[in-house]
């Protein structure tokens, strides 16, 4: 018997050459989901009759010679992601019961090139969070090695993948929640440029960094994912009203002369030695292959992560202000409005209350100038180092994480500890450039490592780019974790 389709492009050309149906390959996949989920606990909700629905559609369109990278291709997406007529919790109690009656903008795009649509993933909750354990249901483990976490926010989709539990799947990415996951589950996660993809109907973090990302197994499959929903809608005002650029003709693997820079800041004391080898190997693989690697420097580094954290929870105080009892999900009725609305908010998780309060704090009046006000000063120096870099290098790499995946528990209570997963993906977010995480190898206790490419505004072709060529002169994509092995 032939072996299943491993990636989108495989399933594709084996949907294409009729070896396969995509009912067949999406029964595959809930049959899968229902062996192993279980166990690794990656979806919060899974949509198998729309799924069968969906994927008895894509073969009808492909049986009228339509043909496309996605066409009948079975994806996860994340729970802060409104799919209509699915529950959508962003991990939250707040949403328990809440069924948009609308897709999200990504969504309606996945729908028109006839992507199947399997269920929804776990995510901390309102994707505050880097372990996935800040879920108000569960927690996801890591497929390489379930006594530990898979990173977060998007922890679920980038599990679901790694476990072959879908062919790829939808994150979304404030600080990191796409790459640092990517990278603890040795898959290929992309956070493109604030304002590429429409953010309609996904459930707002913090406004000016929130952004949906994709994750596949492979750089090609990351990118098909990236492709479908890429776009300007008027109903986000900050999406981009500029043209998508074809991403998959972009994927030629010859990176000679690409300008590649190493920021100093990036290798400091901190960074697990087995993390640090795997990087600077995979940048002298860069060069093997013709980049040309230049030291630079981004001196404002230390001050992303205070910055982050005063503005993502200061957006999310705002954001979250809208989860009264009234509007959506739960109301716990109290004796009277003011009662009614305090009841209600208790439903917040710690991590989500901790955030109001330190962002309310940072807003309220007094303080404003001092907190808030000076971390968008302290962001446009940020935002200046990497244009300064862009001037000189066409992509930065450096570590996705400090560390490999930590265990289950083990920085649950140290909110310090758990923010520090973050401090090398959070300045894409804070400068609007792009990044993503490849998979550069394992630490001693067989746990992925990420190598982070960054691009500056609107350069994803080129950071894709070099993660292709990278990937296909190493192949750490063809690693498998242990879950379903025996
Ligand atoms: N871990 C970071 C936080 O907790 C980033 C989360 C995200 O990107 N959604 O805010």
């Amino acid at each position: 018997m032939r072996a299943p389709p491993q990636t989108v492009t495989e399933l594709r050309s084996a949907l294409r050459r009729g070896e396969i149906t995509s009912v067949a390959a999406t029964q595959a996949m809930l049959d899968r989901i229902v062996a192993l989920d279980n166990e690794l606990k990656s979806y919060l909700t899974i949509t198998d009759e729309l799924a069968l629905e969906q994927a008895a559609a894509a073969d009808r369109r492909r049986a009228q010679g339509e043909d496309g990278a996605l066409l009948g291709v079975p994806i996860a997406v994340k729970d802060i992601i409104c799919v209509a007529g699915a529950p959508t919790t962003a991990g939250s109690k707040i949403l328990d019961g809440f069924i948009p009656p609308y897709d999200a903008f990504v969504v309606q795009k996945l729908k028109e090139v006839g992507a199947v649509i399997l269920g929804k993933t776990n995510t901390d909750e309102f994707a505050m969070g880097s372990s996935t354990e800040n879920s108000a249901y569960f927690i996801t483990r890591n497929p390489w090695d379930l006594e530990h976490v898979p990173g977060g926010s998007s922890g679920g989709s980038a599990a679901a993948v790694a476990a072959e539990l879908a062919y790829g799947a939808l994150g979304t990415d404030t600080g990191g929640s796409v790459r640092q996951p990517a990278s603890f589950c040795g898959v290929v996660g992309l956070r493109p440029t604030y304002g590429r993809i429409s953010r309609w109907g996904v459930v707002a973090f913090a406004s000016s960094l929130d952004q949906v990302g994709t994750f596949g197994r492979t750089v090609a499959d990351a990118t098909a994912l990236f492709q479908a929903i890429a776009g300007y809608d008027r109903r986000d005002s900050t999406s981009l009203n500029v043209p998508v650029p074809d991403y998959a003709a972009a994927l030629t693997g010859d990176i000679r002369g690409l300008r590649v820079g190493v920021p100093a800041e990036y290798f400091v004391s901190g960074i697990e030695p087995e993390v640090e080898t795997a990087v600077r190997a995979a940048i002298a693989k860069l060069e093997e292959l013709g980049a040309e690697i230049h030291p630079i420097t981004l001196p404002h580094t230390r001050y992303a992560l205070p910055v982050y954290y005063l503005i993502a929870p200061a957006e999310a105080s705002a954001n979250l202000g809208r989860y009264d009892g009234v509007r959506y999900g739960p109301r716990v009725e109290g004796a009277d409005m003011i009662d009614t609305v305090k009841k209600t908010r208790a439903l917040f998780g710690p991590e989500v209350k901790r955030r109001i309060m330190l962002g309310t704090y940072a807003l309220s009046a007094g303080y404003y100038d001092a907190y808030y006000g000076r971390a968008l000063k302290v962001r446009t120096l940020i935002k200046q180092d990497f244009l300064n870099a862009f001037a000189q290098v066409d992509v930065i790499a450096c570590p996705t994480s400090p560390t490999t995946a930590f265990k289950v528990g083990e920085r649950a209570d140290d909110p310090i500890s758990m923010y520090l997963a973050d401090i090398f993906t959070l300045s894409v977010n804070l400068s609007a450039s792009c990044g993503l995480s490849v998979p550069c190898g394992f630490d001693s206790k067989g746990l992925p490592i990420g190598l982070q490419l960054i691009g500056n505004a609107l350069q994803e072709a080129t950071i894709l780019n070099a993660a292709y060529a990278y990937e296909q002169a190493t192949g750490w994509h063809q690693e498998k974790p242990r879950i379903g092995r025996g």
